[in-house]
């Protein structure tokens, strides 16, 4: 990342004394501000690092899947690490609940610690860590580490929120999803570390249940499908494992979502498209959720046996509010099958939800309350009409929101009622770039989708011509590629909000270089995204 890392030891010393004075003054004084946008009030004073936790009998060096923040407030942050010494087959620790030490600096040397403590890494969790870093300053880059014994974690650069309504003047993010292992390397990944954001939303297929696909000549899976929960912790650990996505975790915070791959593909509710029983599912789903909380940077209580509530909100000041959103947990099952095709009537059918109903509600009264300039749907399924109309039939994928027409009716009329302004959809799952227009009708957009590619993930070959159709017949399509991996760089200013689409070249490679495939622009107040290169 390109941030300016460091203050200079000279200015740091500087702003400690403020913060000190401050401290002794009883703090909050005026004489402690200093101009700019660093915050209000500086850190009072720095922390002496507690001593590393003893080594519990660890055979070499348990930090074999990198670090991760995320869930940004204006004053704390999540991080997170697993120990891990021999990742596959459980992880390689002793049957123990494990002390580790963590700590946050506000330089990337770690001589300014801000917090130094010793948390416990539980067995019951994997030696999963979540750590709550409260008591920071909004609008800051932090870095952070864990230590056990003699082994020191890599280091990690996060980033707080600006303070609520907080006049931002811009605020980078980026987007990225779906990184099927067997598909491909993870350049995206190492390309996204260096891109300068301040957040990084990931929507979903962060891992694919699937079992070994013996014709990928990039990896394989290393396991059957996942269905136990050690069965999907060895995926996190096989994912995690790879340096180019711990580098990215390592660059920025995360606010995380998930799409169907993290438990099973194409499941809607407690409803596999699958063979498996209702009560079989209900276990895996719960073993899946359970590992997914697990292995993610997330501010939530673990699951309740299959039920976890992951939507949530994050504001960036009066500039953006991100809308993080779960398109599986309460949809209808699948229509139609489940597969592309021809159309049913379910698809028209009233009383089927995408949200379910308590999520469509904290929504829509999330965007009535907004003052965000901009509000930002972290979303996992396309939105946008992409619906293939035959004559009197048509083809559909139902697995996305036109195999719930009058839900997205309902939604997008509840859109419109909330009176917030400049909502933009950030979409995954269908491994192609799309732009588009989300509204009811011909010419009444009242969202604009930004679909983001894959990662890694293929689109399917055989797919090609039905997608090419449905981009090139739907008005509400502006842009379509499906031959493209990547990630979408996002800057939102109180103007316009860009969207660089970066796309990577051969995926089977993972020192292939990266490139801008198109650039869009939302004006303020005008949705529809309009191409700029
Ligand atoms: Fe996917
Ligand atoms: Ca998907």
């Amino acid at each position: 990342m390109n941030h300016a890392a460091g203050l200079s030891r000279r200015r740091f010393l500087g702003l400690l004394a403020t913060g000190a004075a401050a401290a002794c003054t009883g703090g909050g004084g005026d004489s402690s501000r200093t101009s700019g946008t660093v915050g209000t009030t500086e850190p009072p004073t720095t922390v002496v690092a507690v001593a590393a936790p003893p080594d519990p009998g660890l055979v070499t060096n348990p930090f074999t899947l990198g670090v991760a923040s995320g869930d940004p407030l204006p004053d704390a942050v999540v991080l997170w690490t697993r120990l891990a010494p021999q990742p596959i087959g459980g992880g390689g620790m002793p049957a123990v609940d494990v002390p580790i030490a963590w700590e946050i600096a506000v330089d990337e040397s770690f001589e300014f610690l801000i917090r130094s403590e010793v948390v416990t890494a539980a067995l019951a969790d994997a030696h999963t860590v979540h750590v709550d870093a409260t008591g920071l300053m909004p609008a800051r880059d932090y870095w952070y580490r864990f230590r056990v014994g003699d082994y020191v974690s890599p280091a990690g650069r996060t980033r707080t929120a600006p303070e609520a309504g907080a006049t931002v003047d811009r605020l980078p993010f980026a987007f990225a999803s779906c990184q099927d292992w067997q598909d491909g390397f993870y350049p995206a990944h190492r390309h996204l570390s260096g891109e300068d954001v301040d957040v990084v939303l990931f929507l979903g297929d962060y891992i694919y249940e699937g079992g070994v696909d013996r014709f990928s000549a990039v990896r394989q899976h290393d396991g059957p499908r996942a269905e136990t929960l050690a069965a999907y912790r060895d995926r996190y650990a096989l994912y995690k494992g790879d340096r180019d996505l711990q580098a990215a975790h390592a660059a920025a915070p995360w606010i995380v979502i998930w799409d169907d791959h993290e438990v099973s593909n194409q499941y809607g509710g407690d409803t596999p498209l699958g063979q498996q029983s209702a009560e079989e599912f209900t276990v895996r789903r719960a073993a899946a959720y359970r590992a997914w909380w697990e292995h993610q940077p997330v501010r939530l209580p673990p699951p309740n046996g299959a039920d976890l509530q992951i939507y949530r909100r994050f504001d960036f000041g009066g500039l953006l509010s991100v809308l993080a959103l779960d398109g599986r947990q309460y949809r209808d099952p699948a229509a139609c099958g489940g597969d592309i095709g021809i159309t049913c009537s379910a698809v028209d059918d009233p009383a089927r939800t995408l949200l379910g109903a308590e999520q469509e509600s904290w929504l829509l009264d999330g965007l009535e309350a907004s003052d965000a300039r901009w509000n930002v749907l972290a979303n996992d399924v396309m939105m946008t009409n992409f619906f293939v109309e035959l004559g009197t039939s048509g083809v559909v994928n139902p697995d996305q929101w036109d195999g719930y027409r009058p839900a997205r009716d309902r939604l997008v009329e509840g859109m419109r009622e909330s009176g917030a302004t400049n909502i933009v959809v950030v979409t995954g799952d269908i491994h192609a770039a799309v732009v588009g227009d989300v509204g009811t009708g011909e010419d009444d957009a009242v969202a604009t989708e930004l679909v983001g590619m894959s990662v890694s993930s293929r689109f399917p070959p055989d797919l090609g011509p039905s997608f090419e159709l449905a981009a090139s017949l739907n008005p509400r399509v502006r842009f379509g590629d499906a031959a493209v991996h990547g990630y979408v760089v996002c800057e939102a200013t109180p103007e316009l909000l860009r969207a660089d689409y970066r796309v990577v070249g051969d995926v089977t490679e993972r020192a292939t270089g990266i490139s801008t495939l198109a650039t869009f622009e939302i004006a303020d107040g005008v949705p529809g995204a309009i191409r700029r290169d």
